[in-house]
């Protein structure tokens, strides 16, 4: 008889089989998992201070945040660092294109 053809070798790599199986759903699982744990405001964040930016709660001659390129919903920047208003503003504005 040939190595590795007989009923033993058979049933052992149909079980290795099923164990990559298993493996791979529980992986999978627990990436999808982690995606949906995460929160949403801390991806793309930035990490300027806001002391160093210049931010300030308040728009500034009409320019604000919420016109801004860098804006992220609901309250994020892509460059400044922590909770941005709408209504605020920094030195890095950079109005929306129109
Ligand atoms: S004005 Fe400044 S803080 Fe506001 S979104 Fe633009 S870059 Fe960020």
């Amino acid at each position: 008889m040939k190595e590795g053809s007989g009923p033993k070798q058979k049933l052992s790599r149909r079980r290795l089989l099923q164990v990559s199986i298993a493996g791979a759903v529980v992986a999978s699982t627990g990436v999808v998992a982690s995606c949906m744990t995460s929160p949403p405001a801390a991806r793309g964040t930035g990490t300027t201070p806001k002391r160093v930016a210049r931010y300030q709660d308040s728009p500034n001659r009409g320019r604000r945040c919420g016109g801004c390129t860098h804006f992220l919903e609901p309250n994020g920047c892509e460059i400044v660092a922590g909770e941005i208003s709408p209504n605020g503003w920094c030195r890095f504005h950079e109005p929306r294109p129109a």
